[in-house]
């Protein structure tokens, strides 16, 4: 047989003995370290002072639950000056101190919980002989956030979406190019009226629906001062699709002329910023498909998840 093959039971335990049944497996074990260290002094001992067991569910084998049950010693400390008479050995490499499964099915569980949430999660756990509730699932999830470092941002992109649509939006900021999404979720009133309106306005007129499109011709119609505006405004979206900063230079310099003159300005002040935008490879690609992946996530939690798990869930998955 491979030397690779998972071990039945984790690092550091012995098996004494199997009790398979129909749909359970329970291995007793104990630990294999002679004389563990006193957490009080730091020096080892052997001298037995009594043992209990302790339970730590497992990874499935072929289908079936495992348990383990180790037997664990409380040993005597006799260090002179020590405080810690008495001491339970830890098992270090199996399960943290009062884990109740196994460092190996924790991990497991994890990716189960960063994948499909609580409730979609407890039910394929279910499935596959690691039951779990829910509620346990998304704890593991938020733990195994807050241990695992993420990497600084290097380059920062900003885009928006609905928490509640039309009432509440939130901005997400993906670092970029290919790293993980940084959320952070300040929430701000809606604009939608004007957003759609302002999209009419900049759509290209052949592809938009008719009554929108006949829309867009009356006001252009009435208003010349509308119409400078919107051969303005596709003029930018050109800019924007297929990056030139030297088009900025006169684009700027017509838009200040015109009732764009407040957007203009805004532009000249983060000048630097939007030629950078216009030339650097960085793209809000990223950032619209993180968005996208955060709205899927959000769903499965129901709209319940608070931004700490939805944070867990995308940083972590990505
Ligand atoms: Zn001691």
């Amino acid at each position: 047989m491979s030397k690779h093959l998972l071990p039945l039971v984790p690092a550091g335990l012995v098996v004494d003995q199997v009790l398979p049944t129909p749909d359970h497996l329970t291995v007793m074990c104990r630990s294999r370290i002679t004389a563990p260290v006193c957490p009080g002094c730091g020096h080892p001992s052997s001298r037995r002072h009594s043992s209990y067991p302790r339970r730590l569910a497992d990874l499935p084998w072929q289908g079936r639950r495992v348990q383990i049950e180790v037997q664990v010693r409380r040993l005597r400390c006799g260090r002179p000056g020590c405080t810690q008479r008495i001491f339970a050995e830890r098992l270090p490499v199996a399960a943290g101190p009062y884990a109740q499964r196994t460092a190996r099915l924790g991990s497991l569980q994890h990716h189960i919980g960063l994948a499909l949430g609580g409730k979609a999660g407890a039910r394929l756990a279910e499935r596959i002989g690691t039951p779990v509730n829910g509620a346990t699932l998304l704890r593991l999830v938020r733990r195994g956030a807050a241990t695992t470092p993420v990497a600084a941002p290097r380059v920062l992109g900003v885009d928006d979406w609905a928490w509640k649509r039309c009432q509440r939006y939130g901005s997400e900021e993906q670092p970029g190019p290919a790293a993980v999404p940084a959320v952070q979720l300040p929430l701000r009133p809606a604009a939608y009226p004007a957003r759609r309106v302002a999209r009419m306005l900049t759509a290209d007129l052949t592809v938009i629906a008719a009554p929108d499109r006949s829309y867009v011709e009356r006001l252009v119609a009435l208003s010349p001062m509308l119409a400078t505006v919107r051969d303005l405004a596709q003029r930018f979206g050109v800019l924007v699709r297929a990056p030139a900063a030297d088009a900025l230079t006169p684009w700027l310099a017509d838009a200040e002329n015109s009732e764009l003159r407040g957007f203009a300005a805004g532009l000249r002040q983060d000048e630097q910023a939007v030629r950078a935008a216009l030339t650097l490879p960085w793209s809000s690609g990223q950032v619209e498909g993180q968005v996208n992946r955060l709205k899927l996530v959000k769903r499965q939690g129901y709209g319940r998840a608070k931004l700490d798990l939805l944070r867990a869930r995308l940083v972590h998955t990505a």
